[in-house]
């Protein structure tokens, strides 16, 4: 839990509220309301805060990059290893069993450290 809370920091926009209410008369933001794909000519209260989704917490933004180029690149691991495999096996090369024994070690841990990582985020 605090590993999580360290890369939080306190939003700015919303003053940790987690409700927007930099517009007019205490009203929601025109960014706010354009991220909740609401008309800019109407005024809106209470909208949740665009910034940090409505939390009051929001996440440096390498931290979301991160989050979203390590599935990806895990995945592309994933997929590069079973070509790999699918072309030693058509070409009946001699290493296979060790290469099939190496890569499935390595998809299998890379799917568990997947799924045990994403529940947490
Ligand atoms: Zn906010
Ligand atoms: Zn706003």
């Amino acid at each position: 839990m605090h590993e999580i809370k360290a890369n939080l920091h306190p939003c700015r926009h919303c003053n940790e509220t987690g409700t927007c209410s930099n517009g007019k008369e205490r009203a929601s933001c025109n960014a706010c309301a354009k991220g909740h794909e609401l008309s800019k000519r109407q005024r809106y209260f209470g909208l949740p805060c665009a910034a940090c989704n409505g939390i009051g917490q929001a996440e440096p933004k390498t931290e979301r990059i991160n989050k979203r180029v390590k599935p990806v690149l895990a995945m592309g691991i994933v997929f590069l290893l079973l070509i790999f495999m699918f072309a030693l096996a058509l070409t009946g090369n001699s290493h296979f069993p060790e290469f099939l024994a190496f890569s499935g070690t390595l998809i299998g841990s890379i799917i568990a450290f997947y799924f045990t990582h994403s529940k947490q985020a």
